[in-house]
């Protein structure tokens, strides 16, 4: 049980956008004072504390939570009903930021790095008119920068991985995510932004 209570729960913002990463022991504390509701994650329906514990008796699959008077399913995404400032909360242009939004990818050769490793790129480079803005700087490899060059990438040969973006979360979720990220939080990660293709 311990371990189940330390399990992650993603928590959206009253506008479904994820914001930040809790224990399960945390998200049901909230979820209990009113806070949040659970987000069934077959069919996005959310429940409040009692109506888990009903929908629960039915549960046959997902991690189980045993109490004295009743059995309840592990929530794995909650959304909060009040807004806590967070919506206006905008992702800062930094570079921590721009390389977590690129996973520390090089977005040229699509190989991850060290940090250290890694430069930031101008797609247009700065001599060409190209600002620094989330559309047009990139992660790169310090090979596929010194390759690139001042050049736009069509001229060097080189193809992006994926088309830049400003990303509408707070990255500083997507490095709490880290590896623990489960199934059921993919719809709620963005992932237009993550699975844009490049048109060849
Ligand atoms: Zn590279």
């Amino acid at each position: 049980m311990e371990c189940v209570l330390s399990d992650k729960v993603l928590v959206l913002n009253r506008a479904w956008v994820a914001i930040n990463v809790a224990t399960v022991r945390r998200a049901l504390t909230m979820v209990w004072q009113d806070a949040a509701r659970i987000v069934g994650t077959e069919d996005y329906t959310t429940y409040d504390f009692e109506s888990w514990v009903e929908a629960s008796k039915a549960a046959r699959e997902g991690r189980l939570i045993r109490a004295v008077n009743f059995t309840i399913r592990a929530p794995e995404v909650v959304l909060l009903t009040r807004f806590a400032g967070v919506l206006s909360q905008d992702v800062k242009f930094s570079r921590r930021n721009i390389f977590d939004r690129d996973h520390n990818t090089c977005q040229y050769c699509g190989r991850r790095f060290d940090r250290a490793d890694l430069t930031l790129d101008h797609v247009v480079p700065r001599c060409r008119g190209g600002l620094s803005e989330w559309e047009n700087i990139v992660v790169a490899c310090l090979k596929c920068n010194t390759r690139k060059g001042h050049r736009l990438p069509g001229e060097a040969g080189m193809n992006l991985i994926r088309q830049p973006v400003k990303p509408r979360w707070a990255t500083r979720v997507g490095c709490k995510l880290g590896r623990e990220r489960k199934p059921s939080w993919e719809r709620f990660l963005d992932a237009a932004y993550w699975d844009i293709e490049l048109k060849p």
